[in-house]
């Protein structure tokens, strides 16, 4: 049975709520099957990041020469960093794949912990999002990274500077009743996706929806399909959401199931 590979790039979250578990849950609830990169262990908790344990770069190397010459790959996830050498290394990856990526541009924990600095972002800046084809921050990554107090300016320099054909802000961190995510294409208007709030403080949301996308779009789905469906799927994993700890509720993504 064919079911397409997505090559998760990211961090290990010991709760289970971010990172490569909440990846490889949403890929799998879509109909997929996660490779798993591990970027950085981290320390933490439901709330906040409080360690970051870089993956030595030569680790990372060995790994995906292993990986990638036994398995194909049809879309590749990147969240977290684990420190800026690893940067050409991703780059590198995205280039020979030659398959769509999706960048989840992981700047701060939901619970405050800085994870890259203004120098580093800058290189994630140059480096790697311009290699994108979608990228998915939320509307406080798109605001430093596009370099403006307004959300809808900033992403519109920020698809300019990239050049990236695909841009998904989330608000799910925004105030207000509604969470408003905006789809920016260059020369297009904003498509406006909106939800009813679900009330609670949730940890992991923007992995889930970067995973569930890079899933769809690996099964083939047009764009507007694949970005429709992953945001519904992750509605409905917020939903149900579990807490295994004392913090912030994580997705269930296990029980969403992939249909809708
Ligand atoms: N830990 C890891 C490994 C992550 O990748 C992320 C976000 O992508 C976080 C923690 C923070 O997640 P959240 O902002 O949902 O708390």
């Amino acid at each position: 049975m064919a079911i397409p590979s997505i090559l998760c790039i990211a961090g290990h979250d010991p709760t289970g709520g971010a990172g490569l578990q909440a990846d490889i849950e949403a890929v799998a609830a879509q109909g997929g099957h996660a490779l798993g990169l591990v970027t950085a262990l981290t320390a933490q908790d439901t709330d906040n990041v409080q360690y970051v344990y870089p993956t030595p770069r030569e680790s990372m190397q060995q790994q995906a020469d292993c990986l990638l010459a036994d398995c194909a790959v049809s879309a590749i996830k990147i969240g977290l960093i684990g420190s800026p050498d690893q940067l050409p290394l991703l780059a590198g990856w995205i280039r020979t794949l030659g398959v769509p990526a999706v960048i989840d541009p992981v700047l701060r924990a939901g619970g405050g912990a800085a994870l890259l600095d203004d120098r580093q972002a800058g290189l994630l800046l140059d480096v790697l999002l311009p290699l994108a084809t979608v990228l998915v921050p939320n509307a406080a990554e798109v605001r430093r990274l596009g370099g403006d107090t307004d959300a809808e300016t900033a992403a519109l320099r920020l698809l300019h500077r990239t050049g990236v054909p695909h841009l998904l802000v989330t608000g799910g961190d925004e105030p207000g009743s509604a969470v408003c995510n905006r789809w920016y294409r260059p020369g297009a208007d904003p498509v406006v996706f909106e939800w009813p709030r679900i009330p609670g403080r949730f940890h992991g949301a923007g992995c889930t929806l970067a995973s569930a996308l890079a899933a769809r779009i690996a099964l083939g789905e047009p764009m507007a399909q694949a970005l429709a469906r992953a945001q519904d799927y992750t509605n409905r994993a917020l939903a149900s959401a579990i807490a295994p700890g004392r913090g912030r509720a994580i997705p269930a993504r296990w029980a969403a199931s992939r249909a809708g």
